[in-house]
């Protein structure tokens, strides 16, 4: 097993469909392995195969509730919304407010290849709903209503100090990388 390199925008691969995983076979449960191994080291919630430069629709999350591994998931149904700040171990230096269905179920197959639904609120929720984003090309940053530009100093997870009001990146300091545009 091994630590993967996780792959940073705007490398091409964040931006491609994730390919259909036509049957689990030991090298989709190894690569199952190597992610979960890969997001406990970067301390992430969650983590999509293309993030670790595989095409393959593939994702592992984990909030505390429980390792979750799943293999061509499907969102089955989604209610409510809810909006949160939300970070990426694929956009380390930004934070953003995105607004996402507050309930899911979703479909897809687990490491023994039989199928599960999970049913899931809160942050469960929502990073599920940001990795299968992944395995369509989606970053955090296309939906996101405001973006927030990480300072140094301030802390990995996306916890921002009370009292503390996020500074916004103006408009020269995101000049040229208005991610937007999608170039
Ligand atoms: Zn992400």
């Amino acid at each position: 097993m091994a630590i993967l390199e996780i792959k940073h925008y705007p490398e091409p691969i964040l931006r491609a469909e994730a390919r259909i995983v036509p049957k689990v076979t030991a090298t989709v449960r190894k690569l199952l392995d190597e992610m979960v191994q890969t997001m406990r080291a970067a301390e992430g919630v969650g983590l999509a195969a293309p993030q670790v430069g595989v095409s393959k629709r593939v994702i592992v999350v984990d909030v505390g509730e429980g390792l979750i591994e799943l293999i061509n998931p499907k969102i089955e149904k989604k209610e409510g919304s809810e909006t949160a700040m939300e970070g990426c171990l694929s956009i380390p230096q930004y934070l953003g407010e995105v607004e996402r269905a507050a309930s899911v179920t979703v479909i897809g197959l687990n490491r023994e290849g039989e199928e599960v639904r999970i049913a899931a609120t809160g942050l469960l929720a929502r990073a599920l709903q940001h990795e299968i984003d992944h395995l369509n090309g989606i970053l955090f940053i296309d939906r996101a209503t405001v973006i927030y530009e990480k300072k140094p100093g301030q802390p990995e997870d996306g916890q921002i100090g009370e009292g503390e009001a996020p500074t916004k990146p103006s408009a020269s300091e995101t000049g040229g990388r208005d991610d937007s545009t999608g170039s």
